[in-house]
């Protein structure tokens, strides 16, 4: 173990969002209903106990949660009636961010995958018609951590039906409090990223948001089924949202910071779609609930 934590950033903001959703359906507007942080110091190399953000977000397009989403996430619908809209909550955020000085460092956020950036933080900044802020546009995805270090291992895949199942099997850091409780989940994760960075890791931005990537102009058949299947329905959405997630494999700091990883500019903000679909329109059967609740569909 080196002497200091191999980090560009000073602190990681542990992220993790829930949002309404509704069993089988894959084309359903996702709203954020909670939104948490928790806060590694990389310097002092603590989980900061004293220091997280939780707030729950009351959903405008379906207030009232399904009861698949409300036994999914374990979050009742009082909570979700008294809280905040998304905008005023985001706010919030950023008063808390500004409140503890991460403005005047660098961090970086830390995610299990890349849905809560690429499909519910995009998806309800559209919903918003506000630009996608730029911090949201890149982060760590800890899932290909855990997947490099189950090939270090040699391991083909460990126990678990969900991913935070299977990294607690594999670190044996246990999961406590209600799965998918985005609070619970970040302390989760906030303990596996210490774990992976006390093992020597070289802990930075991995993946980014981009106003334009190649494969997404290539067109494909789109499955009939995709509304029900998860795995379709990303191809989906993939071709559908302003922004594209992509792999980062090298990332420089004091160059990338901040910065659309496509043009480079800290003002771009995939507002404007630059390569909209309409191979994926002409396809559709039915009209997709998904993209007209979010303005992505032309006249
Ligand atoms: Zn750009």
């Amino acid at each position: 173990m080196t002497s200091e934590y191999r980090c560009p950033f000073d602190d990681l903001l542990i992220l993790d969002f829930e949002a309404t959703c509704e069993k089988d359906n894959y084309d359903f507007p996702p709203e954020i209903v909670q939104f948490s942080v928790c806060v590694l110091n990389t310097r002092e190399k603590i989980i900061r106990e004293d220091l997280s953000f939780n707030k729950f977000v009351r959903p405008i397009i379906n207030p009232k949660l399904t009861d698949f989403c409300a036994e999914l996430t374990g979050i009742d619908q009082d909570s979700i009636d008294k809280a905040d809209t998304f905008p005023e909550v985001f706010n919030q955020f950023s008063a808390w961010l500004e409140e503890h000085n991460f403005q005047a460092k660098r961090y970086a956020f830390v995610c299990d995958s890349r849905q809560d950036m690429w499909r519910f933080a995009q998806y309800q900044f559209l919903l918003n018609k506000q630009p996608l802020p730029t911090i949201f546009r890149q982060w760590v995805n800890l899932g290909r951590y855990y997947e490099e270090d189950l090939r270090k291992a040699q391991v083909q895949d460990t126990w678990g039906p969900s991913f935070i199942e299977k990294m607690s099997g594999f670190y044996n850091i246990q999961f406590e409090g209600h799965a998918h409780n985005a609070m619970d989940e970040c302390a989760f994760l906030a303990k596996v990223t210490k774990r992976v960075l006390d093992n020597g890791n070289l802990v930075t931005i991995n993946e980014s948001l981009k106003c334009i990537a190649g494969p997404r102009n290539v067109p494909f058949n789109i499955d009939p089924e995709w509304k029900t299947s998860f795995v379709s329905s990303c191809k989906v959405f993939e071709a559908m949202l302003p922004l594209v997630s992509t792999r980062t494999k090298r990332y420089f700091p004091d160059d990338f910071y901040g910065k659309c990883l496509y043009c480079f500019l800290p003002e771009c903000t995939g507002v404007e779609h630059k390569q909209y679909p309409e191979y994926v329109y002409e396809q559709l059967k039915e009209p997709s609930v998904f993209a007209i609740t979010a303005g992505l569909m032309r006249e």
